[in-house]
């Protein structure tokens, strides 16, 4: 079973909004089983259009669009795909109350423009919109069938949970679903991840295993086609346990989980608070972790101390050790985390102080950090040496300090 999305409309050729109806659309249909082979975007144009239907047909099992159903002249995808398959077209009548409800609450007249939502392929079955005006609907040939949804993403997800999903499961309700788990992973590069899952990553057909790199961490995606949930649930923890076995140490979360959340998460179950002296970092790691919903239960607050005068000011580092040592030291960033911890009474004080770039401090280069942190039971620092540009070594940097929160 297969499918082709066609999104419609000239705001995306233009590149003024990405197809993220696509990108829905697309993740939705793994989840059913059904795989999809091509995107399309075609503009406002009903020739191009028609071109578009005539080669996905010749394809695909399924063809949905996405739109041109709304009011204006430029609207005109349930137009081509009824000239496409010889149909006409008239009005829905569920669907022109439904408008004409809508307009009665806020008391304006129907224009014709709205009617024309109402409007749908004779023949087609039609799917309420429950988040807007235009009704979509789904009408096939001999060969395929073609889905017609709303362009407006709100419009669309509902139309799509609603009445896109019981269709297509109806239509194949053998479809093996796809089912995916992501584990996330810091500390280890993506090659040296894929060296030591070699052997696993190429012989393995289902569940399959698929790293990729991002911003610094890894991910690892293990994806089974399988119709029955429980089984592909045991197929998908078995193969976790087997990579677990060999790189678990650098695991540290699935899906959605950031390295900053499962930090959080941990010091709220120790109850235990954090306060952070950054340099570097300019108050990123602080704003990172405020943004976060729950922020209030575990930080107590803390402070930029960019220059080494504010260090020795507001932080008490001594003159000496910046002089002997430098900013850029083991012994400055466990001094700062020591020192925040003890002006803010916290249970834990982290510190970033280094090279962020684009030029040199200190005779020392860009990307070379320490994240300082102190703890009741005593203060280490890691030194770092990221590269990247500035922005990139800074982001790293805040990364690195949640994971080692995390130990
Ligand atoms: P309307 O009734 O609003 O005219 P429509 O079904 O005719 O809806 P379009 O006119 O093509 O749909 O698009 C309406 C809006 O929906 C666009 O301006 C855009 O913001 C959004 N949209 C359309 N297609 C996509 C897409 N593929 N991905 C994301 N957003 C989209
Ligand atoms: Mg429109």
């Amino acid at each position: 079973m297969n499918a082709e999305i066609i999104a419609v409309g000239s705001e995306l050729l233009l590149g003024q909004i990405a197809n993220t109806n696509g990108q829905y659309i697309s993740k939705e249909l793994a989840l059913l089983g059904i795989d999809v082979y091509r995107h399309t975007v075609v503009g406002d144009n009903a020739s191009r259009l028609r071109e578009a239907l005539a080669e996905a047909e010749e394809r695909a099992d399924i063809v949905i669009l996405t739109g041109g159903l709304g009011p204006t002249d430029d609207d005109l995808t349930r137009e081509t795909v009824a000239a496409h398959l010889g149909k006409k077209i008239a009005v829905h009548s569920p669907s022109l109350e439904n408008i004409e409800t809508f307009f009665a609450k806020s008391k304006r007249a129907v224009t014709a423009s709205n009617r024309k939502q109402a409007h749908h392929i004779v023949g087609s079955n039609v799917f309420l919109n429950q988040a807007g005006l235009a009704c979509g609907m789904a009408c096939s040939n001999e060969r395929t069938h073609f889905l017609l949804l709303p362009g407006p993403p709100r419009e669309m997800k509902a139309m799509f949970q609603a009445s896109v999903k019981p269709y297509i499961k109806n239509l194949y309700p053998k479809a093996k679903a796809v089912r995916s788990r992501v584990l996330r992973f810091f500390g280890i590069g993506e090659s040296s991840l894929e060296d030591q899952l070699k052997d696993l990553i190429e012989t393995q057909t289902n569940p399959t295993l698929a790293p990729l790199a991002e911003e610094g961490e890894v991910t690892l995606r293990l994806t089974i086609k399988e119709q029955d949930r429980d089984l592909a649930i045991k197929s998908l923890d078995d193969l976790e346990c087997k990579v677990r076995q060999r790189v678990g140490d650098y695991l540290y979360g699935y899906g959605e989980d950031t390295l900053m959340g499962k930090a959080l998460e941990l010091l709220k179950e120790k109850e235990w608070t954090v306060a952070a002296a950054e340099s570097l970092t300019g108050g990123l790691f602080s704003q990172e972790l405020t943004s976060l919903p729950g922020a209030s239960s575990v930080f107590a607050g803390g402070v930029i101390t960019y220059t080494n005068e504010v260090k020795e000011n507001v932080l008490g580092i001594d003159s000496l050790l910046l002089e002997r040592d430098g900013a850029v030291s083991e012994n400055c960033a466990k001094k700062m985390a020591e020192q925040v911890k003890e002006k803010f009474k916290s249970s834990i004080g982290i510190s970033f102080t280094g090279v962020a770039g684009p030029g040199a401090h200190e005779g020392k280069l860009p990307g070379d950090v320490w994240v300082g942190v102190a703890t009741p039971e005593g203060s280490f620092a890691k030194n770092l040496t990221l590269s990247g540009s500035r922005s990139t070594i800074r982001i790293q940097t805040v990364k690195h300090g949640a994971h080692l929160l995390l130990k």
